[in-house]
């Protein structure tokens, strides 16, 4: 019925009539205000209208939008004025319609490879871009073309001996820029083998080349363009650099196969593919978010932090096994190198414990390292607690290459397998020297050595010039005192460990003994639980690893040297900072990962009525080389003790739990136990390509300020459309 009533109306009252109806509307509403009220008067009339000539027919929503649309369409034809193209937009325009491709095939440029063993073709056809090009003389060119991915280069050749069409596609072809895209048609001919098998990073046909007789340019490199082999584009040129960087290419077509290799694991596994809305709520789950304002004043939406809720109540409404390659959205600090914007492969499932997604996770992890790397992953990963890698590396995220293979193949030493592990060595020092290396009432002081070089002077030289570059400042500033260094010099009494005292050198550990041009670093902290991402000393440790591979006193690690180790029992809670949105509870402290991740035991459950703080979460990280690739958990799926958390443990406002009704709704309808994890998919395919920055394998980032400098967002809306969403900005 909807659908037939633009016709009935036209019919009815005329089409001329319904124009000339509509234009005085129109213009009338010019003088109504803002275009809001205007178009809401001009509905009003129309309604009316319509009411007066149909007797009983009340237009609905429907018949409105018709309306306003074929009064657009019709006003504008009745005012339409032919335009009379001047010389410039002429010739553009007729050279559009030469460009328009009416030939070319998707599958075309995908079987250059094959090309070399193929036969002559006299009628060959093929298209690409233009490249570079020497001209021999003034009657002979060899261009190159790059196939349309710019993964193979051919040769063109171009003369105007022969006269006719060959001659004038010679003359064409040199009058065009590089990277013009054109279509080439001649003969595809054997060539003298070509001397390199490559051209600027692309495979090169060696055998053959094509005899141009003609040649059709698709479209046009602007003049102000300049695309050089060195030329290092700014982000608003990101699609020139994404053309013409082959590391960058690469790197994003790598994550395409890396997305498809993962999906076919994941579908092999029983893993199914969901998609969860992208227009969610506001809930207190740990991140800032972004929010939407709609049209209905005071309404919003968030974007997702992660599907987190979402997939939880897919486990309650009976599937088993969830993924997604989900975007989500967090409104951070972005000086990390993170993204407002990013993608997880997000991993759920329901009668499951925590061990079975780790274990999950590892075999999608090894088929991917295989697959893609062709290297193999040993079957099991380690796994170390929380507390022993903050109080053994300083970082809930160890970097494992380091503490192996610390000295230089070049000092041609044993390698200790202790070193660069942290001690705490508080109580093998004096007070008094305890006083001199912190501030601090009853500190802990922790220390680790470091093989910089087997000559003391070369070691001295070194941490000198770090603690003196912008890298070592923070160290020095440090409130709790700055680093205690000492160098391993065995012409010295004590190995020149002396000022420590003899007791230190007496009962030290083993692991921290010194052999001559080692460096052993001591550091104070206040002595309490171990909480956050990483300790002082751990960031002063790995900044001097850093710091000793650049200037080339230790060897970096091999690329394939793969660390993977899973951090387990995180305390369940973390103080809060000014920085942590958290929960909004005022018990002081957020959930480390998320208000839904479950107490590790029964144990730790009974400790949320006594002391939280010591409650283990069932919360696991996957860390690899230094980098939390994800982390998951298993979930409360109890909604009393969930509530219990969000209302007597994280101590939220009775509102904001309210936000979470959903979730305890779902949960007290017989959810069964699930856990879940999800990777960082930008982190993950950074790490694999050998990249310190996602922005690396990701087509379009944001920058450090959030913004997209290829199409400029986010940029400013004027007041009408703040107006749409009942806000204002304020001044
Ligand atoms: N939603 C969590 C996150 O984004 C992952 C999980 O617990 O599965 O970190």
């Amino acid at each position: 019925m909807c659908a037939f009533q633009p016709f009935a109306l036209e019919s009815s009252i005329g089409a001329k009539e319904f124009v000339r109806f509509t234009m005085s509307l129109a213009h009338a509403s010019k003088h109504v205000g803002s275009r809001g009220t205007c178009l809401r008067s001009s509905y009003v009339e129309i309604s009316r209208f319509v009411r007066t000539r149909h007797h009983g027919i009340t237009p609905n929503r429907t018949t409105i939008c018709s309306v306003r649309a074929l009064r657009c369409f019709s006003s504008s034809r009745e005012l339409r004025t032919a335009i009379e193209p001047d010389a410039k937009l002429r010739r553009a325009l007729d050279e559009y319609k030469a460009t328009i491709p009416k030939s070319l095939s998707v599958q075309e440029g995908t079987s250059w490879k094959k090309l070399d063993d193929g036969p002559e073709m006299p009628n060959f056809e093929t298209s690409g871009y233009l490249s570079t090009r020497r001209d021999v003389n003034k009657k002979l060119s060899f261009t190159m073309l790059r196939n349309r991915g710019q993964s193979y280069c051919i040769q063109l050749v171009s003369t105007s001996n022969n006269g006719g069409p060959a001659a004038e596609a010679h003359e064409r072809l040199r009058s065009l820029k590089e990277w013009t895209p054109v279509i080439v048609r001649g003969a595809l001919r054997t060539r003298e083998p070509a001397k390199s098998e490559t051209h600027l990073g692309m495979k090169l046909v060696a055998n053959l080349e094509v005899a141009v007789e003609e040649i059709i340019p698709v479209n046009e490199v602007s003049d102000d363009i300049i695309i050089k082999d060195d030329t290092v584009f700014g982000p608003e040129q990101r699609h020139l650099q994404l053309r013409t960087n082959k590391e960058l290419r690469d790197n994003i077509l790598f994550r395409g196969r890396a997305t498809t290799v993962a999906k076919g694991w994941l579908t092999t596994n029983g893993w199914i593919e969901y998609e969860t809305p992208l227009l969610f709520k506001s809930t207190p789950e740990g991140a800032r978010e972004f929010l939407v304002p709609t049209r209905q004043k005071g309404l919003a939406y968030a974007l997702p932090q992660s599907p987190q809720q979402y997939k939880q109540i897919l486990m309650a409404s009976g599937f088993i096994r969830y993924c997604q390659f989900a975007r989500c959205f967090r409104d951070e600090d972005l000086r990390a190198d993170r993204q407002p914007e990013f993608t997880q492969l997000d991993m759920e499932a329901a009668w499951c414990s925590d061990t079975s997604i780790m274990l999950n996770v590892e075999r999608l992890l090894t088929h991917l390292w295989l697959q893609l790397l062709r290297h193999k992953l040993p079957s099991v990963f380690p796994r170390m607690t929380y507390e022993e890698a903050m109080s053994s590396y300083g970082s809930d995220k160890p970097d494992m290459r380091f503490e192996a293979k610390v000295c230089s193949k070049r000092q041609k030493k044993d390698v200790s397998v202790n070193h660069g592990q942290i001690h705490n060595i508080t109580q093998h020092l004096t007070s008094d020297l305890t006083g001199k290396i912190t501030p601090l009432q009853d500190p802990t002081i922790d220390a680790f050595k470091i093989r910089i070089s087997s000559d003391p002077k070369i070691t001295r030289k070194f941490i000198a010039s770090f603690l003196d570059s912008p890298e070592g400042k923070p160290y020095l500033d440090n409130p709790n005192g700055q680093p205690g260094i000492f160098i391993g010099d065995l012409s010295q009494p004590m190995q020149g460990l002396g000022p420590l005292g003899y007791q230190y050198v007496m009962e030290g550990p083993e692991s921290l003994a010194v052999d001559h041009g080692d460096l052993l670093v001591l550091q104070a902290r206040p002595n309490a639980p171990l909480s956050g991402g990483s300790t002082v000393l751990g960031n002063l440790r790995l900044a001097l690893y850093k710091a000793a591979i650049a200037q080339g006193l230790i060897d970096p690690p091999a690329p394939d040297d793969w660390r993977f180790v899973w951090i387990t029992d995180f305390p369940l809670f973390t103080p809060t900072d000014d920085t942590d949105p958290g929960q909004g509870g005022t018990a002081g402290f957020a959930s480390t990962h998320h208000p839904f991740t479950a107490p590790k035991t029964p144990e730790d459950l009974d400790l949320l009525l006594t002391d939280p703080s010591l409650a283990k979460a069932a919360h696991y990280d996957i860390v690899l080389n230094g980098v939390e690739l994800g982390g998951g958990s298993r979930r409360i799926h109890n909604a009393a003790v969930q509530e219990f958390i969000f209302r007597d443990v994280l101590k939220m406002k009775a509102e904001r739990i309210e936000d979470f009704r959903h979730l305890l709704d779902v949960l007290r309808s017989g959810c069964p136990p699930h856990a879940g994890i999800a990777l960082g998919w930008d982190r993950l395919i950074a790490v694999m390509r050998g990249k310190e920055s996602v922005r690396d394998v990701i087509a379009f980032p944001k920058s450090g300020r959030g913004e997209d400098g290829m199409v400029k967002s986010p940029n400013r809306v004027t007041e009408e459309q703040w107006e749409t969403y009942h806000l204002k900005v304020k001044e």
